[in-house]
């Protein structure tokens, strides 16, 4: 042993310096034993390495507090969003409606009929009626709910693609982020990629010939965050789903964003929507829950009757399964579609439909209320993955500091966060996505941080 080793204090040493023996009835004993037990450990594993610096006991009380406090700390917060990214991926995509908000507290803490027939008093169907409205929504045979997209397309390789063909394009073989990959999703369900066509360009003969005499399925994926354009080519969905039929071979859509309603309303461009696939044919379409569809995280499978049940039959189909709270949340959201009210109560849509002289208020508020900055135009991006380079015009709050990374920090300190943007070394606020009910917050944050950085 070292000399260091043998200078570094015992567990029970440390228990009974006063400045630690304070924090247990804070704590807990055992939350402290551990909080000492990872301190000491980190100092021996630095003396052994020949690494430590430090090491006396003022600097191992704070380690042990700093430990406690992390793990007490509640570590996924509230934040404002004023990037003017509406679905933004790394701040929880989309925001939920105040019904979904409620439909989730209504069963949290209670017991519920989630797998249980109120009228027949026995074992009922896992989310029957949400398939139900999934169906009215979308004009699908039937429908199935799971965890999220990527389980939803991986479920559904795997039920209908095992050690089959699966043709898809070159100009399909798409990453969505977060390591998800259509060609290694492909691997691990047990199909078999067949890739056709170029880059940039794929045609309906090259489907005719990958589907030759051979069991196949067609898979067509969604260019959800990239864009080809130029010299491009790609049958459309229909002529996909009538070569198909001719040898009866299954067509799957993964639409990822999966719009419910036609964006081109706002002015950008068309996404493709659920119905659109489900007329063209599709046998299954997948979608997620929270990218347009502004709902929980969700991956949606609609389709026909014989493919659903097939998918439904699958093993993985228990292991990738939505929980309650999803559910919950996701009846609420496809209420608001079919009771035509979308546009009025789910937060992205509210965002999307913001007229730019809505922008252009707010930010006159802002701008009275905090005595400062001034209004530029600006562009709002949908986000998520989705619709990539189309744009809403937006009026935003600028703010020119001296030190812009310091208080672009400072903003991420506070005790609701702001997350806003940088262009051309001024701060900028999009109102499009901060919450009518966050505004109150952000505007008290705000003029803290004003007056502490003696901005006019
Ligand atoms: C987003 C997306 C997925 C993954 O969906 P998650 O809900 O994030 O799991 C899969 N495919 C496409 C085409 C997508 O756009």
């Amino acid at each position: 042993m070292t000399d260091g080793l043998r200078s570094i204090p015992s567990v029970d040493q440390l228990l009974s310096d006063s400045f630690i023996a304070e924090l247990i009835p804070q704590y807990g004993r055992s939350l402290v034993v551990k909080a000492v037990r990872s301190s000491l450990q980190h100092i021996r594993q630095a003396s052994i390495e020949g690494t430590l610096v430090g090491g006396s006991i003022k600097e191992i009380r704070s380690s042990v507090e700093n430990w406690l406090i992390s793990q007490i700390q509640v570590s996924i917060q509230p934040v404002i969003n004023a990037s003017g990214v509406i679905i933004h991926t790394n701040l929880g995509r989309a925001p939920l409606s105040e019904e979904a908000i409620q439909a989730i507290l209504s069963i949290a803490g209670d017991y519920s009929n989630l797998e249980y027939d109120l009228a027949k008093g026995k074992r009922g169907k896992r989310a029957d009626a949400i398939e139900q409205k999934l169906i009215a929504l979308t004009g699908a045979e039937d429908a199935f709910v799971v965890n999220n997209n990527a389980s939803a397309v991986l479920l559904v390789l795997a039920a209908l693609a095992r050690r089959k063909r699966v043709v898809i394009s070159r100009t399909q073989l798409i990453e969505i982020g977060g390591g998800f990959r259509i060609p290694e999703v492909l691997q691990q369900s047990g199909a078999k990629l067949y890739e056709i066509g170029s880059t940039n360009r794929v045609h309906l003969q090259d489907y005719a010939d990958a589907l030759q005499n051979v069991n196949a399925v067609i898979l067509r994926a969604h260019h959800s965050n990239f864009k080809i354009i130029g010299f491009t080519k790609e049958p459309s969905l229909k002529e996909l789903v009538e070569l198909a039929a001719k040898e009866d071979h299954l067509v799957i859509d993964d639409l990822g964003s999966g719009a419910i309603l036609d964006t081109s309303m706002f002015n950008v461009a068309h996404e493709p929507t659920v119905q659109e696939s489900i007329q063209a044919g599709a046998d299954v379409v997948c979608f997620s829950g929270d990218k347009l569809f502004g709902g929980p995280q969700a991956g949606m499978i609609v389709g026909k009757r014989e493919v659903i049940k097939k998918i439904k039959k699958h093993p993985f189909a228990r292991a990738v399964r939505a929980d309650k709270l999803c559910l919950a949340a996701l009846e609420a959201t496809i209420s608001h579609y079919l009771k035509d009210e979308a546009l009025q109560k789910i937060p992205i849509w509210r965002m999307l439909s913001m007229p730019v002289e809505c922008c252009e208020q707010r930010v006159v508020d802002w701008k009275k209320v905090l005595k400062c900055g001034e209004m530029v135009d600006g562009l709002s991006t949908i986000g998520g993955g989705s619709m990539p380079q189309e744009t809403l015009p937006t009026k935003l709050f600028a703010l020119s500091v001296s030190r812009v990374n310091v208080f672009m920090k400072a903003l991420r300190s506070l005790k609701v966060p702001i997350v806003a943007r940088v262009i051309q070394d001024q701060i900028v606020f999009d109102p499009r996505t901060v919450l009518p009910a966050q505004e109150r917050v952000f505007l008290t944050e705000m003029e803290t941080l004003i007056k502490k950085f003696d901005i006019r």
